[in-house]
């Protein structure tokens, strides 16, 4: 039975007395009596309360359906903003925004954000005692608060209902709300409470929110719920910013150490198969010099919570968990997540990569992959008795398996696991995107090599039966008699770094295996045994000669000042430690790599930083303000400003030759730089930064036509030798005047470094 939408915006309820609080009420019309319900004055109170310009995808619709009064289904993945959905509507209203959410540990950090950006918000949960709750209660009946968070077993209490009736409510939101169906994956039987809020407030809009999408659970949200025609969002569960990596696992901690020292200071978690392996992977990870800390569900509830807490706090950068970890954790700025083994399934998978980078920022997704860990998981599948049970845990590890050894797009897979299409042959973001391959006729040397696995008993490491191979008659060799196999020296022609990577790709394949974890031996998969009896082709894709190593996902991209970052990080910790809430409650990452990049010293231009809102620009802005002019006027810098200062964080990585080709192509056309803006449409900032790239990559490129007439180009060299540096432009500009511009500076500079003038480089 469905009832017309919208009876009225607000129930008869009591009318709250006092006012809204200041914060909200002085500068905008959200004053009593009034709700907002226009898009555009909700955008200024975007800008002034939470310090962003813009909604980032859907936000605007969600935000505009609440403010009309409808019920909403909101399907966002992780990181796309869901909070401000309700949040901003909330300041909109004139009554109170109830939030229920599951997360108890979650809430307080919510209610410390919204505070930290002055607006008024509480939470009730079990967490309280009761004079606490008491005094959120009686704010809450003041009319002093915007949103109040509250744990849906509180709606079981008759009192807490009653409570809740002398509220004036203006929206009801419920995050996670997935929870409500059995169909998804935690379903929580206190969600069933919820039906009562519908009844208890019937003319309040409510908007349902989660990240999980399939269409069963989104229909059981809605019935259960029994939202009325709601406003349908269902987002992309792409997660632009993140690049999905699969590497082998033969030299998986060296390779962990390198990933994590690419990432030092930044905040990483490890996920590993067992608790044991993350005590251990933890302790030896310390013996390497790292801050690292394992988490379980067999640790002590308040350890637990400690370390969750000096994580979240930036105490400690990295976390080496089982997939208890991260549910409670809300961590914008996590950089780096790493599987060490296979996980469970692929939506447990995506869940668990989708706690990266959910500031927007660059992250990476790394999965350690070895064919003989599905063994490690088939051990534990095998113990499930309930057969149904089993062979799901089968399938589900089957796809995770296929996940590992695609050789298209990994992001493409992932999306159409879940039934999204990826409209691109290329992601520009995952390994196999980014790393060009060939394709080669591997069957003889795959059989060559099975055949010497076989032949050699199937007892020998890689290395042994790399050496027979090569007719390397070591001692070793010959004393099993080795030397003497039909198989030895019949890959005299492949180096031993061309054979190791030649057992990897098998390996990946599935056709050879190792056995044994610690001096590991070659054997034939029976995948392997039927290749070689059946005399199947084989055909195996290497990474291109030229091909350098995956970066991360344009970590490079953003030009900041890593040395002012730092020291606006420190900062931030001390304030936030101060103040007993977590960094990214002060600023996220992404505000301060501004500030480090842009080097804002007035309010004026500190307001321009995207998360600066009015509370954080009175509260922060002299300290920070004070570190950055500090930091610019020892290094003789001045403050940029105007687009192209800070290039963003590109979306995706720049698909390198691809991009730079076309820009390539158009400098024999002698085109002006302007003009391969306008022919690209790129700016001409980018089309600098790609001669810039053409030229240093040691491509034969004529870039003289664009430069500056000689007097000015001598001119130009002259003041960069004068300032004794090529790194920055300012105090180059500085020395030169006006009349020069930055861009010209740039390309000057890229036709010192080209032609190598070595003084220049080293005064
Ligand atoms: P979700 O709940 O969907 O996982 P969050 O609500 O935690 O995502 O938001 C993720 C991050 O994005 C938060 O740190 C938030 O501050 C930031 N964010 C949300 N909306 C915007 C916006 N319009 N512009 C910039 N950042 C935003
Ligand atoms: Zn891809």
């Amino acid at each position: 039975m469905v009832t017309p939408r919208r009876a009225r915006p607000h129930p008869g309820s009591i009318q709250p007395p006092g006012t809204v609080d200041g914060s909200c009420g002085s500068h905008h019309k959200c004053g009593r009596g009034r709700t907002i319900t226009d898009i555009s004055q909700a955008l200024t109170l975007l800008k002034s309360h939470f310090g962003y310009d813009t909604f980032r995808p859907h936000q605007d619709e969600v935000v505009t359906s609440a403010l009309q009064g409808n019920d909403a289904l909101v399907v966002m993945p992780t990181g796309s903003g869901k909070s401000l959905c309700y949040q901003l509507p909330a300041l909109c209203f004139d009554g109170l925004t109830l939030v229920v959410s599951p997360l108890i540990a979650l809430m307080k950090d919510q209610v410390d954000g919204l505070n930290a950006n002055g607006v008024p918000a509480g939470f009730i949960n079990s967490s309280l005692g009761p004079s606490e709750r008491d005094s959120v209660q009686n704010e809450a009946l003041a009319g002093r608060l915007k949103l109040l968070y509250i744990a849906p077993e509180r709606l079981a209490l008759s009192g807490f209902r009653r409570f809740l009736d002398s509220l004036k409510v203006s929206l009801i939101a419920i995050d996670e709300a997935h929870c409500i169906s059995e169909w998804g994956h935690d379903f929580r039987p206190d969600y069933r409470n919820l039906q009562s809020l519908r009844q208890q407030f019937p003319g309040v809009p409510v908007m349902a929110l989660t990240a999980t999408a399939t269409e069963r659970v989104r229909e059981d949200i809605v019935a259960q719920l029994q939202l009325r025609t709601p406003t349908d969002v269902l987002a992309s569960f792409n997660r632009e910013n993140l690049t999905y990596r699969v590497v082998p696992k033969s030299t998986a901690f060296s390779d962990l150490v390198t990933l994590l020292r690419r990432h030092e200071g930044e905040a990483a978690i490890v996920y590993c198969f067992s608790r044991k392996d993350t005590e251990q992977l933890a302790a030896d990870l310390k013996a390497n010099g790292m801050q690292a800390l394992p988490y379980h569900a067999g640790m002590e509830a308040d350890a637990r919570r400690k370390t969750q807490e000096r994580f979240i706090r930036d105490d400690v950068p990295i976390i080496v968990a089982t997939i208890a970890f991260g549910m409670g954790i809300d961590k914008p700025d996590v950089r780096l997540v790493v599987h060490r083994d296979l996980p469970k399934s692929i939506e447990g998978y995506y869940q668990e990569t989708g706690r990266a980078g959910r500031d927007g920022l660059p992250a990476e997704c790394v999965l350690f992959y070895s064919y003989g860990d599905r063994r490690k998981h088939a051990f534990f599948i095998d113990d499930i008795e309930d057969p149904d049970l089993r062979a799901t845990a089968e399938r589900k590890l089957n796809q995770v398996l296929e996940y590992c050894e695609v050789q298209t797009c990994r992001r493409r897979h992932l999306l159409e696991y879940f039934g999204e299409t990826w409209p691109e042959d290329s992601c520009d973001g995952c390994d196999n995107c980014l790393t060009q391959t060939e394709e080669f006729d591997a069957t003889e040397i795959a059989q060559k090599v099975l055949s010497a696995v076989v032949r050699t008993g199937e007892r020998f490491g890689e290395g042994h039966v790399n050496d027979v191979l090569r007719g390397r008659g070591g001692k070793r060799t010959q004393q099993f008699g080795h030397d003497k196999l039909p198989v030895f020296g019949i890959a005299r022609d492949y180096t031993q770094d061309g054979l190791r990577e030649i057992v990897r790709l098998l390996t990946s394949k599935g056709l050879l295996v190792r056995n044994g974890d610690k001096y590991p031996t070659l054997a034939l998969s029976s995948e392997g045994r039927r290749f070689l009896k059946e005399r199947s082709t084989l055909t195996l894709a290497v990474p291109k000669a030229d091909a350098g190593e995956v970066s991360a996902a344009g970590t490079g991209a953003i030009h900041y000042h890593q040395a002012l970052f730092d020291q606006l990080r420190a900062l931030r910790k001390r304030i936030a430690d101060e103040r007993g809430v977590p960094p990214y409650v002060i600023f996220h990452d992404a505000s301060l790599r501004e500030m480090a990049s842009r080097l804002p010293q007035s309010p004026d231009s500190f307001t321009g930083v995207s998360g600066v809102g009015r509370r954080k620009l009175e509260e922060f802005s002299d300290a920070f303000i004070q570190v950055i002019r500090g930091f610019a006027e020892e290094n003789g810098l001045t403050e940029t400003t105007g687009p192209g200062a800070v290039s963003p964080a590109p979306r995706r990585a720049p698909r390198a030759d691809a991009t730079y080709d076309r820009t390539r192509e158009l400098l024999p056309l002698k085109l002006t730089i302007e003009q391969m803006a306008g022919v690209r449409e790129l700016s001409v900032n980018t089309i600098i930064n790609h001669i810039g790239q053409l030229v240093s990559a040691g491509g034969r490129v004529d870039i003289d036509y664009l430069m500056p007439p000689p007097d000015r180009f001598a001119r130009i060299e002259a003041a960069f030798r004068d300032v004794g540096s090529l790194e920055y432009l300012t105090p180059v500009r500085d020395v030169l005047g006006e009349e020069y511009s930055f861009d010209e500076l740039r390309l000057v500079r890229i036709a010192i470094l080209a032609h190598g003038s070595a003084e220049v480089v080293d005064t």
